[in-house]
This record gives structure tokens, sequence and C-alpha cells, in this order.
């Protein structure tokens, strides 16, 4: 269902205008009005989902199908060195619009940017308290 006060509803429906890559029935790929590179592309399902949690499976399981269809064309068409695929959920991850979606960020070779963690260092008993937190 379309959510009347969602911005991604709007443009994965049509109503507001996008730079659209890919439409089909259930998904439409926009580029990102402040890319992070060249090509930066987001996958809009069309269905609203506020996060992967409200995600439905079938959703789920498309959604990888087409980015690796889109970074295909990515390649192809800019010639991008890589690829990062990114998906934030809620405030402490970074997802600022609350409608699922998925970046394509197409990387070329010294273009800045930095998509990335500050590695941890976790003895071996914290890792596997970690372990035992998420599946005891
Ligand atoms: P998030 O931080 O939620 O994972 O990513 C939201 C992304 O949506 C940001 O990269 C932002 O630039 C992009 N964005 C926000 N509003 C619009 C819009 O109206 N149109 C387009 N094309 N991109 C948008
Ligand atoms: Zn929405």
């Amino acid at each position: 269902m379309k959510r009347e006060d969602c911005i991604f509803c709007k443009i994965a429906g049509g109503e507001i205008p996008s730079k659209t890559l890919y439409e089909d029935e259930n998904f439409r790929v926009i580029l990102d009005l402040s890319p992070a590179t060249r090509g930066h592309a987001l996958i809009l399902p069309k269905e609203h989902a506020e996060d992967l949690h409200e995600l439905s499976d079938e959703t789920a399981a498309e959604v990888l199908v087409l980015a690796k269809k889109i970074a295909a064309v990515m390649v192809k068409r800019l010639h991008c060195d890589g690829l990062n695929l990114v998906q934030n959920n809620g405030e402490a991850a970074g997802q600022t619009v609350k409608h699922f979606h998925v970046h394509v960020i197409p990387r070329y070779k010294g273009d800045g940017q930095n998509i990335n963690w500050v590695p941890g260092s976790p003895s071996q008993e914290e890792l596997e308290s970690i372990r035992e937190a998420i599946v005891e």
C-alpha cells in the first residue's frame, strides 16, 4: 500500500518526477538527488515498507536480483571500477527516508568516497559472548 505522506511512495508511483533508470510492476530505480558518485541509484519498491523488517519476503527476494542487474548496467555503461550496495535501517544506521530502499553506488578508483567503518578488535571471549547473545 502507498503511504500518502511518503515521498518515496510518490516517486515510486510516478506522482513526483524522478530521473528513472528502470521501472516495472514492483520497482522503480532512480538517480539519487545527492549522489555519492556518478550514477548513485536508489532501488525503490512500489509497495511501502518502512525498512527491512517490514519488507515482504517476495520483495526481499526480488530486490537483490534487481540490484545485480542494475550493477551490471553500471559497469557496462559507466565503466565503474566497483560498486557498493548500501541499505540503511533506522536512524542509528543513517536511514533518513522511511521507505525501504537500496543504494547502488558505483565506485571509481580515487573517487574520494569512504563507505567504511572503523574496525574493532574484540577478544575471542568477547566474540564468543556476542555469538551467544545472537544465537543462544
Ligand atoms: P537513506 O539515508 O535513507 O539511506 O537514503 C536516502 C537517500 O535518498 C539519500 O541518499 C538522499 O540523497 C536521497 N533522496 C532524498 N530525497 C530524495 C528525492 O526527493 N529524490 C531523490 N532522487 N533522492 C532523494
Ligand atoms: Zn513509502
